[in-house]
């Protein structure tokens, strides 16, 4: 206890844990903190640091994670700021943040896999930051680990000595120590003023029912206690600290927090609009600049949410407020629909991101939901010289005004090896990708370097490369810039009526065999009814696709014996009439199942 009260500064250490995903960060966290003694081995289970449901299920870290850890380095004694982070690309904006928040990053490579495309995605961003970086091969109890290679590949990647690359295997806790003291010694104790004015780096935030806006912040220069008057320097919002404290990794309160430090700050605030990660924290009246904080990054794609009945707008509404606290990747600005009412356009970083978000929404706040086929940003270029931005197939004009689209480019990296190139390419050029170059990493393993439309990768790219390359294959990507595009709006008609949230953009030269597979899709997950329902794909006012569902065929005949044909001709007719009456009364009623919505878009 008495270690973490005024540590000197000197013997703190921040850093941050990135790699690729599933490499062993949240498991490397579980060893430092059993190994420091932060979690006692009882309390331990697996991923400790992964405490959202949500990861838990699915295996993967969705959200980064602070822990302070003592540790001893005779004579001293160390405070050490961890973070750990996620892997996956649609949570890059977490990666971003925390490493704003440290000095250092612990860039951890499977030796089984070697350097992947978020091991470079993330190392760049650690570059930008001006981090220190402490490179680890993990997974070295693994049979087949070619840890001579890996250190190698990795030492040319980062241009350094061989020896600087540590080893360790997170499972078995080897060479997890040296780790530590690599910390200690090779990143630099943060760098603020404690007796200058407050300023605390927001760099994530929850919501509580009971406290308000709690913030995590990194201390910059000052410090800050319990019940003092303080500010968003950003929005201009003055409140009071209720509580400071540090995260082990739960929230423990302490008097004081000060500069160089990770923790937290009750602030009370239940305005959450004034609430901003990136914001700065300061004492009220201080004369102090606000931190620079992040840069934004823009969403990847947009997809309409909606309320299903039962749950209001103004519901949703405040969900999302409290969710884009916590998730602030997130944006949303209100949307209506003449079929689906009020609602949000969302913009997020990718289709995990919207799956999360959406399962946060309905856990989290209790709200069932439509989603909308999601859609990247396109620039229209009207007749008349006018330019606008549409986020969805609903807010393009009548054709007859638009000049022409522009979409979105982005330039991706695939990582991989050799042996998977044929394949890759086959599905790069499926997805209207443009061949730039080829790097080498080592002799068996390549960077395949393409430039392709941003909605070719959003959709279902990560999954069809893992399937040509047999798991093998990850890739990363930038926007870059927007190019023509000739696409058209594609409407889905359900028992004749159009289903505005399977409304979406397409290829003028693939709307066809889209709309068939969405067709497919819909047939699979609508139940029959009493009477057929068509399936239809329409663009312009052609229909371009059809399927249709049959209906449940009561047996009519089943109570007749024998051979009366007329009856039998009578009874059949009779159904027949019904069915038209059933159909003309059904037409546009029938129920979309809320599993549709995500399902049209996936592959099989
Ligand atoms: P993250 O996505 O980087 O946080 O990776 P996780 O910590 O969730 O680990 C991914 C998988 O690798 C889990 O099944 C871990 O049990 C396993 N793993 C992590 N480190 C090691 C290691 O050193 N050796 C072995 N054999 N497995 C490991
Ligand atoms: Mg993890």
């Amino acid at each position: 206890m008495e270690f973490y009260l005024n540590m000197d500064q000197k013997n703190i250490r921040n850093f941050c844990i990135i790699a690729h995903i599933d490499h062993g960060k949240s498991t490397l966290a579980d060893r430092f903190l059993e190994l420091t003694g932060t979690i006692d081995k009882r309390k331990m289970q697996e991923q400790v640091l992964d405490q959202m449901d949500l990861e838990r299920e699915r295996g993967i870290t969705i959200k980064l994670a602070p822990a302070t850890m003592t540790y001893n380095l005779q004579p001293t004694t160390y405070n050490l700021n961890l973070i750990d982070t996620p892997g996956h690309v649609d949570f890059t904006y977490e990666v971003s943040r925390s490493l704003a928040a440290v000095e250092g990053a612990v860039l951890l490579v499977d030796a089984t896999q070697g350097v992947q495309a978020q091991t470079i995605g993330n190392l760049q961003l650690a570059k930008d930051q001006g981090l220190v970086i402490i490179p680890v091969l993990n997974k070295i109890d693994v049979v087949g680990a070619d840890v001579d290679t890996r250190r190698l590949e990795l030492a040319e990647l980062l241009n350094i000595n061989p020896d600087e690359i540590l080893t360790a295997s997170a499972k078995t806790g080897e060479g997890v120590d040296d780790i530590l003291k690599a910390v200690v010694e090779r990143v630099p104790a943060p760098s603020g003023q404690k007796d200058n004015p407050l300023r605390a780096l927001i760099f994530d935030s929850i919501y509580d029912d009971y406290k308000g806006v709690i913030t995590y912040v990194r201390i910059m220069d000052g410090h800050i206690r319990a019940n003092a008057p303080i500010r968003f320097l950003g929005t201009s919002a003055n409140t009071e600290s209720l509580e400071v404290g540090i995260f082990k990794p739960g929230r423990f309160k302490k008097d004081e927090i000060s500069s160089g430090e990770i923790g937290y700050i009750v602030t009370g605030l239940k305005d959450i609009s004034k609430a901003r990660v990136g914001d700065t924290i300061s004492i009220q009246n201080a004369e102090i600049k606000a931190l620079p904080g992040y840069k934004e990054l823009p969403p990847m794609v947009y997809a309409g949410i909606f309320p299903q009945e039962g749950s209001s707008p103004d519901k949703l509404r405040e969900a999302l407020l409290k969710l884009k606290l916590n998730d602030a990747a997130l944006v949303f600005e209100p949307e209506r629909s003449s079929a689906l009412g009020f609602g949000f356009r969302i913009g997020l970083l990718g289709m995990l991101h919207l799956e999360i978000v959406k399962e946060r929404l309905e856990r989290e706040h209790g709200i069932s939901l439509v989603i909308t086929v999601p859609s990247v940003a396109y620039r229209i270029f009207l007749t008349n010289g006018d330019q606008k931005v549409i986020k969805g197939a609903l807010e393009l004009p009548d054709p007859t005004f638009v000049d022409h689209i522009e979409e979105p480019y982005v330039r991706v990296k695939i990582v991989t090896p050799k042996d998977y190139v044929g394949g890759i390419m086959q599905l790069a050029e499926e997805k209207r990708a443009v061949y730039q170059n080829t790097e080498y990493l080592d002799d068996h393993r390549v960077i395949v370097v393409y430039e392709m439309p941003l909605f070719s990768i959003i959709i279902d790219f990560y999954d069809s490369l893992k399937s040509v390359s047999s798991g093998y294959a990850s890739f990363q990507y930038e926007l870059i810039e927007y190019r023509t595009a000739d696409v058209v709006r594609m409407d889905m008609l359900v028992a004749e009526e159009p289903v505005e949230a399977f409304s979406l953009l397409v290829y003028r030269d693939e709307a066809e065999g889209v709309g068939r597979r969405i067709a497919k899709k819909l047939k699979d997950a609508i139940p029959r009814k009493q009477f057929e329902i068509k399936l239809q794909a329409r663009v312009g006012g052609r229909i371009v696709a059809s399927e249709r569902i049959p209906s449940m065929r009561k047996d009519v005949l089943a109570k007749l014996y024998g051979g009366d044909v007329t009856r039998k001709m009578k009874l059949l007719k009779k159904q027949k009439e019904g069915k038209k009456r059933m159909k003309a009364h059904g037409r546009g009623e029938v129920e979309i199942p809320p599993k549709a919505y995500l399902a049209v878009l996936k592959r099989d």
